[in-house]
């Protein structure tokens, strides 16, 4: 095979991954040991230094890419030993540059135990994961919480159930989050980008529907849906990969998306934050974000629960006259529940969340959604998500 082709084929791959992790929320903070942080890792541009980046000639500095074989055979190639000529020169390899092939060496996955290893290392700021499917089924996991046993080749064994609970848990965990943030200092901060009237307007019950389609509209322009195209020239950028954020890097960021424009030659990044300000500030964000952000303020006057799709997408709703009416923040959509049908999605598991519980909502969005998830133990999950925001806010009226 040759070195081209080697290196192009799991990029496709995970690209088509990518594009569902692009959309989720953030899991809650890794816990990780900032002992073990290494100075290699500091070397990576931080997003407020950015300084473009001219890429290194010597013939002398490797790229170190691990190869890591997921239990499903797919293969990723993972940047080891991180630090700025690396991943420039990373960056050089995938907008097309020719690198001389010395410079390339790659290490096949022999380690005695890949998750932890693999972990450990993203974990210390040494490891630039390449695409979501590694990061989620295999880092996270191992740092959120266990989804499952593991093997005797630390290759985590899934369990559908635990995956469904697990993931609930995590969803309430965030929304506990959510609801401890300072609402009216998020609302006085909107206020500042999207003006006062915007969103005066939201607190009345009065039109409400109304008040909340100018909103969206307003919302969606001065929050843009962040596709990965460079904040300088507006080219589409190239991915290079997920890095964990060093403790006091940026404020709350669980982890950094790395972008290279080929034009511009410069790194951009994403900080996935866990808190709303930054993200204000940023206005920066996907449906994660954004979801996160209109739940914010809609849920200081009205009853609104956050709605998450487990296939790719987060959006909101909010009781209008006894009903959930549906709103993206993204789309700056209200109140069509067949949108995501429209899209040509098939929705298997939507769950809703709130002070007052959790329910399952797959059916109000994809008929017949609760049919195509065999052995999901939904209900079960929702009955324990049910537990855990109960005990949190109490039986509220
Ligand atoms: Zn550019």
């Amino acid at each position: 095979m040759s070195l081209t082709s080697f290196l192009r084929l799991p990029f496709l791959l995970s690209l088509l991954s990518l594009q569902i992790y692009y959309a989720f929320p953030l899991p809650p903070l890794p816990t990780r040991s900032t002992s073990i942080l290494s100075n290699s890792a500091n070397e990576i541009p931080s997003p407020i230094h950015r300084r473009s980046t001219p890429l290194p000639s010597s013939s002398n500095t490797s790229v170190p890419l691990l190869t890591l074989t997921l239990p499903s055979n797919q293969q990723y190639h993972l940047l080891n030993s991180l630090n700025h000529t690396k991943l420039s020169l990373f960056a050089q390899l995938k907008t097309g540059s020719s690198i001389p092939k010395e410079n390339l060496q790659f290490t096949n996955s022999t380690l005695s135990s890949p998750q932890v290893e693999i972990t450990s290392s993203y974990n210390s700021g040494n490891l630039l994961v390449t695409s979501s499917t590694p990061l989620t089924s295999f880092i996270l996991s191992q740092n959120i919480h266990q989804r499952g046993s593991m093997s005797d080749s630390g290759i985590p064994v899934y369990n559908e159930k635990n995956v469904t609970r697990s993931t609930v848990e995590t969803y309430c965990r965030r929304l506990i989050c959510l609801e401890s943030e300072d609402k009216e200092k998020v609302w006085k901060e909107v206020e500042g980008v999207v003006g006062r009237e915007c969103l005066e307007n939201l607190k009345s019950k009065h039109k409400l529907k109304k008040s909340l389609q100018h909103f969206g509209s307003t919302f969606k322009s001065h929050f843009p849906y962040y596709y990965g195209t460079c904040s300088k020239c507006g080219c589409k950028s190239e991915f290079l990969g997920f890095k964990v954020t060093e403790e006091g890097e940026e404020m709350k960021s669980s982890r950094r998306e790395i972008y290279f424009c080929g034009e511009c030659r410069e790194f951009d990044f994403f900080e996935r934050y866990n808190t709303l300000l930054p993200i204000i500030k940023s206005r920066r964000g996907r449906c994660g974000e954004y979801s996160m952000l209109t739940y914010t303020l809609l849920s200081l006057y009205h009853p609104t629960r956050w709605i998450i799709d487990w296939n790719d997408h987060v959006w909101i709703e909010v009781e209008i006259e006894d009903e959930w009416i549906h709103f993206d923040p993204c789309e700056g959509i209200v109140d069509d529940k067949d949108l995501y049908r429209k899209w040509g999605k098939v929705g298997k598991v939507v769950v809703a969340f709130w002070r007052k519980g959790v329910e399952d909502v797959t059916g109000e969005y994809f008929e017949g959604g609760e049919e195509r998830r065999k052995g999901e133990e939904v209900e079960e999950a929702v009955v324990l998500g049910g537990d855990i925001l109960r005990e949190e806010f109490g039986d509220e009226e």
